[in-house]
């Protein structure tokens, strides 16, 4: 083979469809049963809209972006992420008119120059939902409700809802101070990658996946932030806490769970399988109430998640489970010779005005190599035109599982067809 799909990349293959129609479904459903709307933003946006979102400090923005020059001399970024183009539209738009908060989902393709591994790409895609304009723990719990409820939709199980709280402006950094002292000593037992945290974004150190170095144990043995958030972030958490408790939601505190980035304010969630693996989580999500004053918005909290379908499909998959399969063909039209070959064409196209699904066999085989593609296409009909049919204006039907034929009036092959 010359050419192959680029490194990280994938090609969805029409076997593979009918789980990801399954998944964007069943969020499309629960997205509208909750009263979100879709939304759609471009696949690339301007660079400095995701270098100052994202954050210089983070993984995405230091080595993950696709960044470009277009001929016109613009610098352009490949979507990372859904969130900050979503926010940009909604001051673009001046969605602060609307009632507050704004719900909307999305399906976006996201390319990250990553390392590829199993669940890992450079162009996946993401199904997710940002509820922007309402600061109130009941939006966090109605987000992360409607998350738990995807994966149960989906028959995912054993997953995991894993909730912390970050703090914010106020309380976040005498919360680094602490996680700084805690480390301080110990730099040299952790991996080159959390000295590089340390010194960029302290927080990020609690995510680390490494088990070849200290990190672990530090992980375990650092304060917790929630241990330490002000008034208003305490008051903020344990309202979430209590909303969640009446949706019965089966979340489990975890005190190590982190958003890096700036702009991420107290709500951080997540859904892992257990056992995590760098990467098995599902979806991640959190609130996020000073990125719209960061773009240059006024002050305006939102909250989210995002959801990676390859991940989802993956699960769902491993479920053992076929997904609900369609791969047969309704109508295989067959023609014999020239003549009858048109009148196939002109039949297959009538019955694809009526709804009816028609394929037209190949030209210029015999009648039994015909059958076999009609067969190899799992056909439920195959209609066969000969000049004999063609002279008399019928056409035969052959009903493919039982094996029986009967020649009917060509007009009324629809008909017959669709009384089945
Ligand atoms: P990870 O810790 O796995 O790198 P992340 O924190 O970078 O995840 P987010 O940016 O929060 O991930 O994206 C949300 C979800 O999108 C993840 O939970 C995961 O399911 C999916 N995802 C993220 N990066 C990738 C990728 N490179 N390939 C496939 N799915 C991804
Ligand atoms: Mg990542």
């Amino acid at each position: 083979v010359q050419y192959r799909a680029p490194r990280g990349t994938r090609d969805i293959l029409p076997a593979e469809q009918s789980y990801w129609r399954h998944v964007e479904a069943t969020a499309r459903e629960l997205a509208h049963l909750f009263g979100y709307a879709q939304i759609d933003t471009p696949i690339f946006e301007q660079r400095a809209l995701f270098d100052r979102s994202v954050g210089q400090g983070t993984d995405i923005v230091e080595k993950e972006t696709y960044t470009f020059q277009d001929r016109g001399g613009e610098e352009l970024t490949l979507r990372p992420e859904g969130t900050a183009p979503i926010c940009r539209a909604y001051l673009e738009h001046g969605m602060s008119s609307l009632p507050q908060p704004v719900r909307l989902y999305y399906f976006c393709p996201n390319f990250r120059y990553e390392r590829p591994q199993a669940g890992r790409y450079r162009h996946f895609n993401q199904c997710g939902v940002e509820a922007i304009g309402d600061s109130n723990p009941a939006v966090d719990a109605e987000v992360i409700e409607l998350s738990w409820r995807l994966v149960e939709e989906l028959g995912l199980s054993g997953q995991q809802l894993l909730v912390n709280s970050i703090g914010d402006g106020e309380c976040r950094p005498r919360y680094l101070e602490r996680l700084r002292s805690h480390y301080t000593h110990h730099l040299g037992k952790v991996c080159t990658d959390c000295h590089h945290r340390f010194e960029r974004n302290v927080l990020r150190m609690l995510d680390c996946k490494r088990s070849d170095f200290g990190c672990q144990e530090l992980i375990a043995e650092a304060p917790r932030s929630a241990d330490h958030l002000c008034t208003a972030c305490a008051g903020h958490w344990s309202k979430l806490l209590y909303y969640l408790d009446a949706l019965d939601l089966p979340y489990t505190v975890e005190p190590r769970l982190v958003r890096g980035l700036d702009y991420y304010t107290r709500t951080a969630f997540e859904i892992q399988p257990p056992g995590k693996g760098a990467q098995s989580t599902v979806l991640g999500g959190g609130r996020y109430d000073g990125l719209i004053q960061e773009l240059g918005g006024q002050p305006t909290p939102g909250i989210g998640f995002g959801a990676g379908m390859e991940r989802l499909v993956l699960n769902v998959k491993r479920r053992g489970e076929a997904a609900p399969e369609n791969d047969q063909t309704q109508v295989v039209v067959i023609g014999l010779g020239e003549v009858a070959y048109r009148e196939a064409h002109r039949l297959a196209s009538h019955l694809r005005r009526e709804g009816i699904q028609a394929v037209l066999a190949p030209a210029g085989r015999s009648m039994r190599g015909q059958m076999r593609h009609a067969t190899a296409l799992k056909a439920r009909y195959s209609l066969i035109l000969g000049e004999e049919e063609v002279q008399k204006e019928t056409v035969t039907v052959k009903n493919m599982a039982r094996s029986e034929q009967m020649e009917i009036p060509a007009k009324s092959a629809a008909s017959v067809v669709r009384a089945g």
